[in-house]
């Protein structure tokens, strides 16, 4: 079965058809790691999460690329304001670099936690100066770039055409746009790829320009032709990389190689908070951890993801993350009562499933409506083991850890003792080693008094409240 993509180039879903063979290859915009990652932008990894599955479900090999931004992002997505990185550096008292491995670790963490595949090759800014150096210098060869006191530019007028992924009339851009801070830009919409360093500056290279560093959008160029070539097949970031980041990374690709670097390009819409986008500059943020704080877990959130589709906007409350939360416990004790079921279904019955969830998945990664028949099967009146091994393959792409439901159920079982009966316990743990059967029993009792049942299994003694 051919998959579907939505292509923010061309406006339309297309039969996706690797550009050589069975492997796909993929480039992801990653985080900026000046903080913590806050459930918008892990929204944007469960969608990458998805394609990834998806992919690898219908059988391709792939070669996943994200970068790590950890120098050039500057406050604004474009040349204005103050390093991120240095920013959060200043601000904590740190180094930009102390800051850049605190915040990836954490990053990392709350993927692992979502269960997101990691990509096959992460790649850190900081680690990649040379190649960006190498690709800011072919553009300046090519005659894309021009030197002022401040940076060097893309001078997009040089273009057959800017911009090619936002529909929008550069005209109407420029006349619309504000003056701009830096009068020695020839356009408005050039932009810098390479920025000479002030004297208080941290992260500062050599380079035939002085002491600088380079723009953001130079490293998603330079990195992706390193790893993946050219031209390459998916191309992934938000929304708002559309009309500035994924913008300059194409404009940069042309004017170095004369090519769009990747063929398909998707973009995730906005995860919002009470109607507006959730952002760390506008200080609306939640993270995984304050989530779990409310016991939501972080599969929880990747299930409530599910219920929208990728290319529109989901509100997020916490009454909508903790219907999740129940729904996937639910998901789980579906599983669980299958693995063990002993009733028929018909082979066909299997196969119809399956051809139902691999039509909704491919088509542009329509994960609500696979949902649909992922609650059918969960729901149905029948258990069966063969019920519950079709919900571990579904579970292929959806990510939720499935297999190790029970363990997710029992942990949730675990109660906070109080001191008091956690003494009691003790005591009743060494009248068991003495086989001191009357006292034990006696202890029992008055555990159970105190309002919790002491149950003695192979593991141990378990405690549940009455
Ligand atoms: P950043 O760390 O700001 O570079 O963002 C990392 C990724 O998260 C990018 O792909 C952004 O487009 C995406 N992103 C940021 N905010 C949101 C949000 N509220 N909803 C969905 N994606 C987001
Ligand atoms: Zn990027």
């Amino acid at each position: 079965m051919t998959v579907k993509l939505y292509n923010t180039l061309t406006k339309k879903k297309e039969d996706f058809v690797p550009l050589n063979g069975n492997e796909v290859k993929i480039y992801s915009c990653g985080p900026t790691v000046y903080s913590y990652a806050h459930i918008g932008n892990f929204r944007a990894y469960v969608f990458v999460d998805n394609l990834r599955r998806i992919l690898e479900y219908n059988g391709y090999k792939l070669k996943h690329v994200m970068n790590i931004t950890d120098v050039g992002h500057l406050e604004s997505d474009g040349d204005n304001g103050e390093d991120k990185m240095e920013k959060a550096a200043k601000k904590e008292n740190k180094s930009p670099y102390e800051i850049a491995k605190f915040y990836t670790d954490k990053f990392l963490e709350d993927m692992k936690k979502l269960n997101i595949e990691m990509p096959e090759i992460i790649a850190k800014a900081t680690e990649h100066i040379s190649d960006m150096l190498e690709l800011a210098k072919e553009i300046v060869k090519k005659g894309y770039g021009y030197e002022t006191s401040t940076a060097i530019y893309f001078d997009v007028s040089k273009l057959d055409k800017y911009p090619v992924l936002s529909n929008r009339n550069v005209d109407e851009q420029i006349a619309g746009a504000r003056v701009d801070v830096d009068p020695e830009k020839r356009n408005p919409y050039d932009f810098a790829i390479w920025i000479k360093a002030p004297e208080n500056h941290i992260m500062k290279w050599d380079s035939p320009w002085g002491l600088s560093y380079p723009g953001w959008h130079l490293e998603c160029s330079a990195m992706s032709k390193k790893y993946l070539g050219e031209v390459f097949d998916i191309h992934t970031g938000g929304v708002d990389h559309i009309p500035t980041h994924h913008e300059n990374e194409i404009a940069q690709s042309k004017g170095a190689f004369g090519k769009i670097p990747a063929k398909i390009w998707m973009h995730v819409e906005f995860l919002q908070v009470n109607g507006g986008k959730m952002s760390k500059s506008l200080g609306n943020v939640y993270t995984i951890e304050q989530l779990e704080q409310k016991g939501i877990e972080a599969l929880a959130y990747k299930l409530f993801c599910y219920t929208a589709h990728y290319r529109t906007k989901l509100n997020f409350t916490f009454e909508g993350a903790l219907a999740s939360q129940k729904a996937l416990n639910r998901l789980r004790e579906s599983y669980i009562k299958n693995a063990s079921g002993k009733d028929e279904i018909p082979n066909e019955q299997i196969e119809e499933y399956k051809n139902k969830f691999l039509q909704a998945v491919n088509d542009d990664l329509n994960m609500p409506v696979a949902m649909g028949i992922v609650w059918e099967v969960a729901r149905s009146e029948k258990k069966s083991k063969k019920l519950a091994e079709l919900l571990l393959e579904f579970d292929n792409v959806l990510g939720l850890d499935l297999i190790s439901s029970e363990k997710y159920i029992n942990s949730q079982k675990e109660i906070e003792v109080p001191s008091e009966i956690q003494e009691l316990l003790n005591e009743r743990k060494k009248a068991r080693e003495e086989k001191n059967w009357t006292l034990s029993d006696k202890i029992r009792d008055e555990i159970k008094l105190k309002g919790y049942i002491v149950k003695d299994t192979k593991e141990g003694m378990t405690v549940e409240k009455v």
